[in-house]
């Protein structure tokens, strides 16, 4: 099979590509490395069946093609982090809002299966956890521009539901919680990968908040696995689908746990969110998945250890530490890493 992939160039997109190519398939990504980065996809380029396309999914006459090309549509081109939605509303809007509407169109024309991905922030406030998915989506006021990202996935959401239920395009949406693993950055906010580089480097590793907020996070693999198997079941198409881990942990324990995986000497510090982010900012406490209906569908879910994500995303850290110095430093630390 033949498959395209927005934003295939990001964290999520790479190892998706990646499971594609494993699996025999041919894979397309479209990817202007606003977010992703060529890093993510190295390895892959010179693979016979991947092919990659530096440019916009805005570029009309690009996206009409490589749908054209492909079986099934994977449309993770974004704008994520809340960081970058809070200092780049805007763009935000643009490009999740306008990008999937050209997506679905371009898919619409030969019917091409769409995968698009939502997220677990369109639950906003809501304290129903777990979430699921036909509760009701509890959003802040617009002036918090935090909340404009929930909204424009949202839309993204009725988007995708309208052309199934008026054109009968089909589609998947998969609202995707805290999805982490190798490859992800903390350049856009992400708390995994913060914390990680904050313990190898012994600098403070900085909560938010009270630290109390809690999350559950995902390995990339369990997400990939997930969304292949929603693609491969008919009775998936026309819904929204949870895809994420119910191991729940508070934002202190991942801190705590972090600095025990990698040995750090790091002190944790507290940071109100108004520094952290915006002055009034609100923060989601709790986001906790209902997995029934992708058990349900998929007869799978999600359970990779939180210890065994935080140790493959060290390694990660620790491998590409290891590449960025000279031959020299290298053997000293990964002496050092082997003690
Ligand atoms: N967070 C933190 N320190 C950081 C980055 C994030 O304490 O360096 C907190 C953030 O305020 C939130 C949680 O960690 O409560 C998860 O943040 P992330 O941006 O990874 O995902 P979110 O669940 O907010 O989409």
């Amino acid at each position: 099979m033949r498959h395209l992939i927005t934003g295939g160039a990001g964290f999520i997109g790479s190892h998706l590509a990646e499971a594609l190519l494993k699996r025999g398939d041919e894979v397309f990504v479209l990817d202007d490395l606003s977010t992703g980065s060529v890093e993510n996809i190295r390895h892959l380029k010179s693979h016979e069946r991947f092919h990659y396309f530096f440019d916009s999914i805005t570029n009309k006459q690009m996206l009409a093609e490589l749908v054209d090309e492909s079986d099934i549509v994977f449309h993770l081109a974004a704008a994520v982090g809340v960081r970058l939605i809070v200092e780049s509303p805007v763009r935000t809007l643009e490009t999740n809002v306008y990008g999937t509407q050209l997506v679905l169109d371009a898919a619409s024309k030969k019917k091409k299966l769409v995968v698009t991905a939502s997220t677990s922030e369109v639950y906003g406030k809501s304290d129903k956890v777990p979430f699921h998915e036909d509760a009701d989506l509890v959003l802040g006021a617009t002036t918090m521009s935090r909340w404009s990202y929930a909204a424009s996935k949202a839309l993204d959401e009725f988007l995708a539901l309208s052309y199934w239920k008026e054109r009968k395009q089909p589609v998947i949406v998969v609202r995707l919680f805290n999805t982490v693993g190798p490859r992800q950055i903390g350049r856009y906010g992400m708390v995994l990968p913060n914390f990680v580089r904050q313990a190898l480097d012994g600098a403070p590793i900085t909560i938010f908040g009270t630290g109390l907020q809690s999350r559950c996070f995902c390995d990339v693999r369990d997400t990939i696995e997930s969304i292949l198997r929603l693609v491969g079941t008919e009775s998936a198409v026309g819904e929204v689908i949870n895809v994420g881990s119910d191991e729940e942990i508070s934002i202190e324990g991942l801190a705590r746990v972090v600095k025990k995986r990698t040995n750090s000497e790091s002190a944790i510090t507290y940071i109100p969110y108004d520094q952290a982010y915006e002055p009034g900012f609100e923060d989601m406490q709790r986001r906790v998945p209902a997995l029934t209906k992708l058990q349900k569908l998929t007869g799978f879910r999600p359970a990779t250890p939180l210890t065994e994500i935080v140790d493959r995303v060290v390694a990660h850290f620790q491998e590409k530490a290891g590449k960025e110095l000279p031959a020299a430093a290298t053997r000293s630390s990964s002496a050092t890493a082997s003690v």
